[in-house]
């Protein structure tokens, strides 16, 4: 595909928060919007050029809003893939169905991490009966971490299985077939590396990663980020070779997010990936460099990729639930930038905006 020029339409499935801060993004770089979401009234629909209101099942609608984009992407991983396979054949998809039917299932994301990528990733297995369970927790040893396949994020889907005693109540809580034990990483902390991949250059395809990102997560869910992290055992090297493997494995187009986890002593094992921009990239946005959201858009429409260094360290915070209802107050404390997602009810755990404090000249 060759570049993009101003004015072209840029198609993103999935209308919440992250799709509105790419189509804030593509408008900002001179491209239309058009946003393909199942309901009306969403965070990116209300200020895109165009929207479609339809099912990510409903083919004619796809279809239609394939035809009207020059370049479609989403911005979560749960839109079912057949809808990303239909808009390809009406548009350029990025990134495209690989990335995404190897994140929609863990069992096919771990296996595709570690035997493709050559990523470090925990010990895991299918489990479709306890007594593979049992096994699994025989041969790894306890705790180990039982998951659903697919759907699973924030903590959902997911339960500890602390001894062999653990087995049968663990399974029975999560039940089903479609489920991957994993075992358990004592990590001293979570990070994430955000990279972006460029279609200039084809196959070869220029390659960015922003710096390590610390994240906290509280309730299953992300809290607070930082970036740049301390990094007192130089671990950005070798996490930043990793995601490059991950990147050019997938032939990969897009920005992405990859979960890590840093065991004592500076080892490195990779959670999971996100194809798409994460929570864990938005202190990029008021950080002095290319923010994950224009980075996503001009690698999607063939632009040169922006600066990933921050010329400042920031701390984001995520605004949950009621916690929007500071925003206002936040706003006046200096070097604090609040970015509110415009969700019209407030929910409990709701995502609702998120906080970047700029912390210090780098
Ligand atoms: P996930 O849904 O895989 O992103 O997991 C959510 C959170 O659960 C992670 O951010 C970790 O804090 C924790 N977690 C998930 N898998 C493991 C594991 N294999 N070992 C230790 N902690 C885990």
């Amino acid at each position: 595909m060759a570049e993009l020029k101003q004015g072209a339409t840029i198609g993103i499935f999935g209308g919440g928060q992250l799709g509105r801060m790419l189509v804030q993004a593509a408008q900002k770089l001179g491209f239309k919007t058009h946003v393909f979401d199942p309901f009306d009234d969403t965070p990116a629909g209300r200020i895109a050029d165009n929207k479609t209101i339809a099912p990510f099942e409903d083919e004619a609608a796809v279809e239609f809003f394939a035809s009207c984009c020059d370049v479609v992407t989403y911005e979560f991983e749960n839109i079912p893939s057949a809808a990303i396979e239909h808009a390809a054949k009406f548009s350029n998809v990025y990134p495209d169905k690989r990335a995404l039917q190897t994140s929609h299932d863990r069992l096919i994301e771990k296996t595709y991490l570690r035997d493709k990528a050559d990523a470090p990733v925990v010990d895991f297995a299918a489990i479709e009966t306890m007594n593979s369970l049992s096994e699994f927790v025989r041969e790894f040893g306890a705790p180990a971490v039982l998951k659903t396949r697919r759907f699973g994020y924030d903590g959902k889907g997911q339960v500890k299985v602390n001894s062999p005693r653990d087995v049968k109540a663990g399974f029975a809580r999560l039940g089903g077939t479609d489920l991957i034990a994993e075992g358990f990483a004592p990590f001293v902390r979570e990070f994430s590396i955000i990279a972006a991949r460029g279609l200039r250059g084809g196959l070869n395809g220029e390659i960015a990663c922003y710096p390590l990102t610390e994240n906290v997560h509280k309730d299953h869910r992300l809290h607070t980020s930082i970036a740049p992290a301390d990094d007192p055992q130089n671990i950005s090297t070798e996490a930043h070779a990793i995601t490059h493997r991950i990147l050019k494995a997938l032939d990969y187009v897009g920005v992405m997010g990859v979960e890590f986890f840093e065991l004592a002593g500076g080892k490195l094992i990779v959670n999971e990936i996100a194809p798409r921009v994460h929570n864990s990239g938005h202190w990029t946005q008021d950080a002095g460099c290319t923010d994950q959201f224009e980075q996503h858009i001009r690698a999607i429409t063939g632009m040169r990729l922006g600066a990933t260094t921050p010329t400042h360290r920031v701390k984001m915070t995520n605004l949950i639930g009621e916690e929007i209802l500071q925003a206002d107050a936040l706003s006046k404390r200096p070097n604090t930038y609040v970015h509110d997602y415009d969700k019209h009810d407030i929910r409990p755990g709701r995502k609702m905006g998120h906080v970047n404090e700029v912390m210090g000249r780098l």
